[in-house]
């Protein structure tokens, strides 16, 4: 029998399906890639092996069911993966898992079943991803499957931080809650955090700030979440790339009467168009730090409001801590982007925290101190990796349930 020793982890979007293969024993990652435009005239695909081998494919792919078929033809055609029998696990990234998954699970029916039941908080993200489980299943038949959710981390948040005021019934009997997402990178640079500090794991007290496309910021007491700022969807909070975050209620029903916008649109409004790509017209940080720093007023604005609404979640997350051992920075911009880490902690020393200057423009490999001595409080840069969280987890799901 082939001895099965490679673990896939899949993140499948609604156009999208990325992957990620590695070694089974020490996680080291063996090709990943992705098919992108999945349904539209010619999607792209993509993989790089491990050594630096990269290929690319340019054809029809119709739904996931193809895609898959495409990244397990992209592995096997570069000798990363010659049969799916040498797979110990498929690992799922999924988006929601509401109040039921605190961890991530093997996927049984009755898994796929509850994550269907969720399709109403994450019309966009759970049929994607519940897709992608559906056609790992069909053509890695027998391989154990593993869903790992972006909320579950966050499970521990107490009630007075989940709860919005709202009629109780709300929360009764639909639902609405805070739940918080990126459960699985801010569980991972906690953890890295804890270790760069030589602090136990659930040692640690953290404001995490994951800056990606998508950005929120948590409250990390010794380990555990307990505060996060996306809220029943990752809507809410920070000021994200095409996402408004944080938002007098009232500004729907406004927009609706003064403009005659349906729902949907001003959904599509505030997910889409409204974020740094509303404010300046960009949604890609390095272009508007560019922008900014040519002297054009509206990327400079967004740049403002963006770190300012950083800054306030910051302030937010000591106090609700009592202050903290480590902000940590992280995500594409996190990881990246000096100038919006400067804007963030500038004048925040009466908290105790006072950024580098020097330290915080040098380029990172790893995770980094950008503090000054004096700051009481650390400020880390830590680049995250939700696939090799996501490839952890499912090793050991698969293990627990073998033995
Ligand atoms: P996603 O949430 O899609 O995974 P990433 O974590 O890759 O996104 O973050 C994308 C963001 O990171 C973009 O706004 C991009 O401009 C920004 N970014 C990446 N590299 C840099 C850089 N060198 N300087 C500033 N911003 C950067």
């Amino acid at each position: 029998m082939m001895k099965a020793m490679k673990i896939l982890v899949l993140n499948a979007g609604s156009s999208s399906l990325k992957f990620k293969l590695y070694e089974a024993g020490g996680l080291a990652a063996l090709a990943w890639g992705m098919v992108e435009q999945i349904g539209e005239e010619e999607a792209r695909s993509h993989i790089t092996v491990s050594g630096g081998r990269e290929d690319v494919l340019r054809s029809r792919v119709g739904g996931h069911e193809e895609a898959l078929e495409v990244v397990f033809g992209l592995m096997r055609r570069h000798g990363a993966l010659d049969d799916v029998r040498e797979l110990a696990g498929i690992g799922h990234r999924v988006v929601h898992g509401g109040e039921r998954f605190q961890a991530p699970v093997l996927v049984t029916s009755d898994v796929m079943a509850a994550i269907e039941e969720l399709f109403s908080l994450s019309p966009l993200h759970n049929p994607a991803n519940l897709s992608g489980i559906r056609v790992a299943l069909a053509k890695a038949a027998g391989v154990p499957q593993v869903a790992v959710f972006d909320t579950a981390y966050h499970q521990s948040i107490p009630p007075h931080a989940y709860r919005y005021a709202l009629p109780h019934d709300l929360y009764e009997r639909h639902m609405v809650r805070r739940y918080g997402f990126h459960g699985t990178s801010h569980h991972f640079v906690a953890r890295q955090a804890a270790r760069f500090l030589g602090l136990a794991a659930d040692e640690i007290k953290a404001v995490s700030l994951h800056l990606g496309n998508g950005a929120s910021a948590t409250a990390i007491d010794r380990g555990r979440s307990v505060d996060t700022s996306m809220g029943l969807t990752p809507l809410e909070g920070l000021v994200m790339g095409t996402r408004s975050g944080d938002l007098d209620p009232a500004v729907i029903f406004y927009l609706a009467r003064q403009t005659g916008m349906g729902l949907d649109e001003i959904d599509r409004l505030l997910n889409r168009r409204s974020g740094l790509k509303g404010l300046c017209d960009h949604n890609d940080m390095r272009e508007i730090i560019n922008l900014a720093a040519k002297g054009d007023g509206r990327a400079s604005l967004a740049l403002e409001i963006f770190c300012y609404r950083l800054k306030k979640y910051i302030g937010a997350y000591l106090a609700v801590l009592n202050g903290a051992h480590c902000l940590i920075f992280t995500g594409g911009i996190g990881e990246n982007a000096a100038e919006v880490r400067h804007k963030a902690c500038s004048g925040l020393d009466a908290l105790g925290v006072v950024l580098d200057a020097a330290a915080n423009r040098k380029k990172f490999s790893g995770a980094a101190d950008i503090s000054a001595p004096a700051s009481r409080v650390r400020i880390l840069v830590v680049p995250t990796d939700e696939e090799l969280e996501i490839a952890r987890h499912t090793a050991r799901v698969i293990s627990d349930a073998v033995t």
